[in-house]
């Protein structure tokens, strides 16, 4: 399929191209320390990633351990109340540990444990990346340094109680805000200290080239999975699929596997408690061209140029940028990409967890309410969901700011 005169047929093998762009974003603006470490991991990636024995071993793992494939869910009760539209849910809620985040950090340490790497390090903000991470290191048996901001401890006790139980070891950053920002800047440091021993683990399709490529490839698991299962379920490809968008990883995954067919892709983003800079982080939306954490994409910045402060509900998707590739997809028109505020995601966290027993992540809840808002100006159809993950951590905050509604 040709659109816009992107050849969708042979996509995969042309973007990124091999200097890591997709189009005029992506790449890799690091210093010369890391441009070393991560020609070694794009490197490695390409010879041991594309290996019969690593893809047998991923595929056990994914299976044994994460509890993969994933079930797709018919939401029967909710698409009755919205009308014709038949809406589904790849249920990443039920891969180990409780999202998406899990496919891509077991393929980064198992890269790891390939290389020989002691190590694996990463920052975390919200501490979900973290616990995935730790989760995939326990798994493997490698060290585990998570680099965290201070305020960002304090704040999330259970993901820090988790990781150390798990094994990790939590690295403390003081300086500046002691939040997200300065964890990255300081994990990145450590990590070109010692990229002989240790490897960088990012947390979404986002960094310098290999890192976007790599993830999505560990995402597009559930792509493929839902395309074969949705074929199999109805005996048609859905008319849309939908997925929330922070860095855009369990996007990625998702909209991977349907770029090439006859499907209405769309991404969403968090419009948080309206337009003003500060009150959401729909970098897509709102954002232009910049260069930050290492690559060219779209991106949310302040009067200096600097990234801006950004906000959302949902800790996972307050991030001032967007994965080049999602960028690039926005520029082309294959993916549209639109936003949905807290209010629209905080009912859409009720309705689902009333009409389906299932209860959504904050930032999946975007999606689910993007998929009912389409249901009901679409008429008849199929619209699949991508439920990245589940909202067990997000139950007490909804409780104290929004009580039950
Ligand atoms: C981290 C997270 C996200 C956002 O990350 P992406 O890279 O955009 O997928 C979305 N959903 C859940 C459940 C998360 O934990």
């Amino acid at each position: 399929m040709e659109f816009n005169s992107v050849n969708f047929d042979t996509y995969f093998n042309n973007y990124p191209d091999k200097d890591g762009f997709f189009g005029k974003y992506g790449g890799s603006y690091i210093s010369d320390d890391l441009k070393k470490a991560m020609q070694e991991i794009n490197e490695a990636y390409f010879t041991i990633c594309k290996s019969s024995k690593f893809i047998s071993e991923l595929r056990k793992i994914r299976k044994e351990f994460q509890g993969r494939p994933t079930p797709i869910s018919h939401l029967e009760r909710l698409s009755a109340s919205l009308g014709n539209v038949q809406l589904y849910a790849k249920r990443e809620d039920l891969n180990h540990s409780g999202a998406h985040k899990l496919n891509h950090c077991m393929g980064e340490v198992l890269l790891a444990k390939y290389m020989g790497k002691k190590k694996v390090i990463a920052e975390t903000g919200a501490g979900q990346h973290g616990v995935a991470l730790a989760t995939a290191a326990a798994y493997f048996g490698l060290e585990c340094d998570i680099y965290m901001g201070a305020v960002d401890i304090k704040k999330q006790a259970p993901n820090v109680a988790r990781m150390k139980i798990l094994g990790a070891n939590i690295v403390e950053v003081t300086h500046g805000l002691a939040t997200l920002k300065e964890a990255v800047d300081a994990a990145f440091e450590a990590y070109a200290k010692d990229y002989k021993n240790s490897i960088y683990c990012i947390g979404s399709v986002v960094g310098p080239h290999p890192f976007p490529m790599m993830v999505r490839d560990f995402q597009s698991i559930i792509g493929i999975e839902s395309r074969e299962q949705f074929l199999e379920m109805t005996g048609n490809l859905p008319d849309a699929v939908v997925a929330c968008v922070g860095g855009g990883s369990n996007a990625m995954g998702m909209f991977s596997g349907f770029l090439n067919d006859p499907v209405d892709i769309y991404g969403i983003e968090p419009l948080g408690r309206g337009t003003q800079l500060g009150d959401h982080a729909a970098s897509l939306q709102y954002g232009t061209e910049g260069i930050m954490h290492g690559f060219n994409s779209i991106m949310l910045k302040d009067e200096n140029g600097e990234p801006a402060p950004v906000y959302s509900v949902a800790s996972g998707l307050d991030y001032p940028s967007s994965g080049p590739e999602h960028a690039f997809l926005h520029d082309i028109g294959r993916v549209k990409y639109d936003v949905i505020s807290d209010d629209e995601t905080i009912d859409a966290f009720f309705t689902l967890s009333r009409m389906e027993g299932i209860i959504p992540a904050i930032e999946s809840a975007h999606a689910v309410a993007y998929g009912m808002k389409l249901a009901k100006t679409m008429g008849t159809g199929s619209v699949l969901i991508n439920l990245s993950g589940r909202g067990d951590k997000d139950m007490d905050y909804v409780i104290e700011n929004y009580g039950i509604r």
